[in-house]
This record gives structure tokens, sequence and C-alpha cells, in this order.
């Protein structure tokens, strides 16, 4: 039993492949993650690494407290269970589950023939490591059995067992062991169809008795929605999103996870959309259709995508279309699909068309729509039909990047504003701007990031709702009639008193725009090592430090970060390489020595000051007391580095 931590871990094979990229995620104790994704998206190999078969390239992997990037497989503690079951054919049933502890060792104290503990001279029990012996074992692979329904069978060989037995047998191996993490790579992708499905349910309930954190790797997304606590969604090396079956489902955070998850797949529809007052107009490509939805589902949207132009896709499941003909007569978003054929499943029919009439539906065109309906249906092919689409199922990407333009948490709160004399008017607010925000006057928007409201300050509002994402509470705020979307620490009800963090907004008025404070300083160096003649025990020893260099500046670099850097960089060229160093603005100390800069400007954003400052070609922002000028040098805080080799454009610490 034990969580399992990965952070920033990358896999980049010999052959320059990067498999995985800065994969993170705290895997809570006896949870049941699901790997999933297409082939050759990287799931086995961060699967792999867990288990420690493949060397972790950069990050830190835990298991529990410890920290197990170097731990050789056996003493991690994990247990493993593949595809390819691998029973030893010569063994009986009762031999392949007890081999595995056969083999190891466990600690126990010294004992007579009685039993009873040998003491040593000082009267201490003295520690041995022992096998196990044959009552233990035959405890342990009953036990297994027993859980797995294979207690009639032990005597047998694998070859008297079925595919679905044997992968039984599998798994006994692995659970016998009590390991404090299951992992399972694709375990039943050798098994036919039915056989699947009931060990499915089995492997389930197994996870549910032995109480164990299960990571379970598949390509298949019923599996994993049936069987996953929580799903990472993997494509191309990358984690596209993490989270439960149901959220996955309800909140795809990109075209990718919403088209892979559920069956049949989404429909996709490429539309544009344009604000009319508090409704939006949702124009189809291709069937020259329109129809029009509340603003109010559409809030946590850019601007910019509700401008009539910007190219958007819209994502409706199957099952959010009707074509009951009291919900078409109910709805006032309905399209006109023309049928081509159906599928019918018993419980339900999927309905196949064409919402462009021109086509017929079986050609899978840019506007082919599938339908679910319930029982069985009676179209003709050519009918043509009206169809109720629920947009407030619906899911909406950019059509260039494929994320969700409504996101759950949105980046952005987009406010009107006025600005006049150094003073800026939102929300029926008026607030003076620090003097590092100097802006034109003139009308505009306030582009207000969610994590720039802070509690406490001048400006009331009401908390209209509250709710916890994943562990982040976003409150969704009513100022003076306009909505404001902010994280909180803490729920919160009724009226509270914000502020906001000037340095992270953005202001447009007119062609000009005030951009946000950067909130990360780079540096370019590289890493040395020098030997220096220290006193230890008594004794003038060369002792070795390690520094990262920078413009010319040597940073000592404290044992913590030198020892990322160097399991990173293993076999590689450490003291060759190039990185890139990265603080944020309150990692620096203003010193009498360090990294030579020139003061640009000092910044003042009220309660804030930052220096802005030339550093060797890099433009850099410090915090600050006072007025800095000249020439100035700066101590940034080791420990708190963090660092990216230029070569693979990896994050190493
Ligand atoms: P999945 O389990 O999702 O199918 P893998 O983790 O096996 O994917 O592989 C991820 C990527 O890494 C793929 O592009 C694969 O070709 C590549 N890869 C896997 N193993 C090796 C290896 N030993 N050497 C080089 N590339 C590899």
């Amino acid at each position: 039993m034990a969580n399992v931590s990965l952070k920033h871990i990358y896999k980049v094979y010999p052959n320059g492949t990067k498999a995985v990229n800065d994969f993170n995620m705290q895997i809570e104790d006896k949870e049941f993650i699901v790997f999933v994704g297409p082939s050759g998206c990287g799931k086995s190999t961060t699967l792999r690494m867990i288990a420690g078969l493949e060397e972790i390239s950069a990050g830190e992997l835990k298991i529990g407290d410890a920290v197990v990037n170097g731990m050789e497989p056996k003493d991690r503690d994990i247990a493993m269970v593949f595809q390819n079951y691998a029973l030893y054919p010569h063994m009986t049933i009762y031999e392949n589950i007890a081999f595995g502890l056969r083999m190891r060792r466990i600690p126990d104290i010294k004992r007579d023939k009685e039993g009873n503990p040998v003491l040593d001279k000082n009267g201490n029990e003295i520690p041995v490591m022992r096998k196990y012996n044959k009552r233990e074992l035959d405890q342990k692979v009953n036990e297994a059995a027993q859980v797995l329904g294979i207690t009639e069978y032990l005597q047998r060989k694998p070859k008297e067992m079925s595919g679905g037995q044997r992968q039984r047998v599998a798994l006994g191996r692995a659970i016998v062991r009590q390991p404090k993490v299951m992992l399972l790579d694709e375990p039943l992708s050798n098994l036919d169809a039915k056989l699947r499905t009931q060990m499915r349910s089995e492997i389930v309930k197994l996870h549910n008795k032995l109480n164990t954190t299960f990571i379970y790797v598949t390509h298949d997304q019923v599996e994993a929605m049936t069987m996953g606590t929580r799903i990472v969604v993997m494509k191309l090396g990358f984690v596209q999103q993490i989270d439960t079956p149901k959220n996955l489902y309800m909140y795809p955070a990109n075209k990718f996870v919403a088209g892979f998850i559920g069956t049949p797949q989404m429909n996709f529809f490429n539309v544009t959309l344009k604000k009319e007052g508090d409704k939006v107009r949702v124009r189809f490509e291709g069937p020259e259709a329109s129809i029009y939805a509340p603003y109010s589902l559409l809030q946590k949207t850019a601007p910019r995508y509700l401008d009539g132009n910007t190219p958007v896709c819209l994502g409706l499941r199957a099952e959010d279309i009707s074509l009951d003909p009291e919900a078409v007569k109910n709805s006032k978003t309905n399209i006109k699909v023309k049928i081509s054929h159906l599928e019918e499943l018993g419980t339900e029919t999927l309905v196949y068309g064409d919402i462009d009439l021109g086509y017929d539906g079986i050609e899978e065109t840019d506007t082919r729509i599938i339908i679910k309906a319930a029982g069985f249906k009676d179209y003709k092919t050519g009918e043509i039909v009206e169809a109720a689409l629920n947009f407030g199922a619906a899911h909406l990407f950019d059509r260039q990047t494929e994320e969700s333009i409504m996101p759950r948490i949105p980046e952005y709160n987009y406010l009107d504003c006025k600005v006049e004399e150094g003073e800026i008017s939102f929300a029926g607010n008026k607030i003076k701007l620090p003097p590092a925000m100097e802006c034109p006057d003139g009308g505009g928007e306030l582009l207000i990031p969610v994590t720039a409201v802070n509690f406490g300050g001048e400006i009331s509002a009401e908390v209209e709702s509250c709710e916890n994402i994943n562990g982040q509470i976003l409150l969704c705020l009513n100022v003076n009639g306009d909505r404001l979307y902010a994280l909180s620490d803490s729920e919160q009800t009724g009226s509270v008193k914000i502020g906001l963090d000037f340095k992270k907004l953005i202001i447009r008025v007119g062609d000009r725009q005030i951009d946000p404070m950067p909130l990360i300083n780079g540096l370019t160096g590289t890493f040395v090592s020098e030997k220096t003649p220290e006193s230890v025990n008594g004794k003038t020893k060369k002792v070795a430090h390690y520094y990262l260099l920078i413009n010319g500046v040597k940073l000592e670099a404290p044992a913590e970060i030198y020892m990322k850097m160097f399991a990173a960089t293993a076999g590689r060229k450490v003291y060759n390489s190039e990185y890139r160093y990265e603080w944020t603005p309150c990692d620096f100390a203003l010193s009498g020595s360090g990294i030579e800069a020139q003061v640009l400007e000092v910044l003042d954003y009220g309660g804030e000051r930052f220096v802005k400052c030339a550093a060797g070609g890099e433009t850099l922002y410090v915090k600050c007391e006072g007025s800095p000028t000249g020439k100035i040098y700066l101590l940034p805080d080791v420990s708190k580095v963090s660092v990216i080799e230029r070569e693979r454009e990896i994050r190493i610490v």
C-alpha cells in the first residue's frame, strides 16, 4: 500500500525518441489508475519506469516516501502482470504461484529448534534473512487462490487451464507478494471479448479486496472507463488529461480526449460563433444552417471565439442529439439531417446521416452525424428529419489547437473597461492603476486571470457558486452584475472583498496592450565542478564542489540539485551541456556580488516593486525594495532553480 508520485518524468530513448514528456501525477494510496491512449503514446514506457524496467531520463519518481529512480525493480515492492503471462509450463499452478516467494528472503530473527528467539551476548535478538517455510507458503498460495477462485486447480499444469484461468494464475503470482503497488500492462488483451469483460470486473473486485494501489495500462477506452478511479489519457508521449471517468466524459480538455472517450465517437462539426446580445449564433459550415444558443452557456469562452469568424469545432455526443418528435418540438436548437442508414443494437439504434443534405451520410464527411435513439427505429434512407441538439451538453474546441474553449477553469475573465487619468473603471468599480501600468486614456478590455484575484481587497463581490474542480476551488463572483471567476484556497459563500494582482493583468486600450509582468526569469549557463582542499576528520582532502556557471559567475549547487543533474544526465556530458536556469522574480537577492545586471527600470505595482534589468542579453524581473539604479548584482537562490537541458529540451530539475 503506497502512493506514487511522478514529478517532471521524461523518457528519451537512446535513438532520440521522446517517449514520455513531463509526466506529472500524484497517485494516492489504493487508487486504481489507468493509463490509456493509442499505441505508441508512451503508456507502457511510463509503467516500465515505475517498475524499474526502464531507466528514467529525468524527473523524480517516488513510491511511498522513497525516491526510487535508481532502485532495482526487486527492491521497489511492486508486482507486475503482463499481457503475456508466461507461466512455467512444467510447474503446477501451486508452484507457479509459489515460485516468486521461494526466491525471496524475508527479514526475521534467529530462532532455536523450538522457535524461541536466540539472543546475542548483550541479550538482543539477532536479525536474519530467511526463506518462507512450507506452512507460510501454503497459507499465502491458498489465500491468493481463494481470492481468485482457482483453489481447485492448484495441482494442474498451465496447459490444462483456459486463457482466463491462466491470467488469474498470473495475477495470483503478483498478489502473493503483497506488493505496495500492482502494475498491469494490457493483462487482458490476449483474451476473447467475453472473457475480457468478465476478467475486467474480477480485477476491479480484486482491487477492492486487496486495497492496494493499481496502475493499469490499456489502449481500450472502455476498459479504462469501467475500471479506473482516475484515468490518464496520453497521446504522442504527452499527458492529455488526468481525471475521473465521469469528468473525462463530461469535460474533455481537448478534441483528442473528446473523440477518444465514448462510443460511438463524438460528432464534430465546423462552426463559427457570433455573440448577438444574450444569444450566440452558431453557424455550421457546409449546410449553411444556424442555431442560437444562450450566451450564459458560453461564459467561460474567450470573446475572440465569439466574433463570427474564428474557426471553432463543435462536439456533440450521439446521445445529446434527439430525433424524438416531442423533443424536437420543444427545442429551439434543431437542425435538419438526411438519414443514410441505421445500426440497430436492440435497446438503442444508431442513426447515421449528414447535416449537409447534399451528402448521403455514408461517407465520413465533416458534416456526418451519428444519433443515438432509444429502441428500434424505422427511418428510410434519404429521409430528411429534424434533430434537436442539446446545446447545454455541447463541447467547443479551438480548431487549430484543438483545446477546449470552455475549460472548467477559464484562464481569463474578459471585462469591458475604461481608463481615464490613471484610473481604470470596470464592473462598476473605479480603481487607481499602479505606476507600472501606465496606460493611455480610452475604452477597452481588461483581462483578469482567475489566479489574479486575491481576497481582502477593496472590491465588493457576491459569491454565486463555488465549485471544487480536482482540488482547485473556482468561485463564480458577481461584481455589480458582471461575472468574475476566481481561484480560491478555500470554499466561500456570501459577500467577499477582493483585490487584483496587477502584475498579472492585461489591459487593451485602442491598439495599446499593457502586458503582464513575466513571472519566469531564464538564464543560460553551464555546470562545472571544482576540487578544493579541505580538512576532513583532521586530514586535508580534496573535496568536490559543484556550481552553476552563469555569465562567468559560479553559484554553488546544493546536493539535492547536483544529484538530480547527475541522475538526469547519467552517461551524458553533464559538464559540456548548456542549461537554461529558471527562477521566479522572488528567488533573487540584490547583493554586493553575483550576476551583474543593468537596471532598465523599476516597476511599481503598488504593494510590490520589481526591478527590470538586463543581464548578459537576458531581461530579468526581480523583486526589490526602494529604487535601485545603474549596475546591480543578483544572487539567485540555487535551491529553488528549475533546470532545462537545452539539447533534449527536458526539465531535469
Ligand atoms: P504504448 O505502450 O503507449 O504503446 P510505448 O511506451 O511502448 O507506447 O512506446 C512509446 C514510444 O517509444 C513509441 O514511439 C515507441 O516506438 C518508442 N519506444 C519504445 N521502446 C523503445 C526503445 N527501446 N527504443 C526506442 N524507442 C522506443
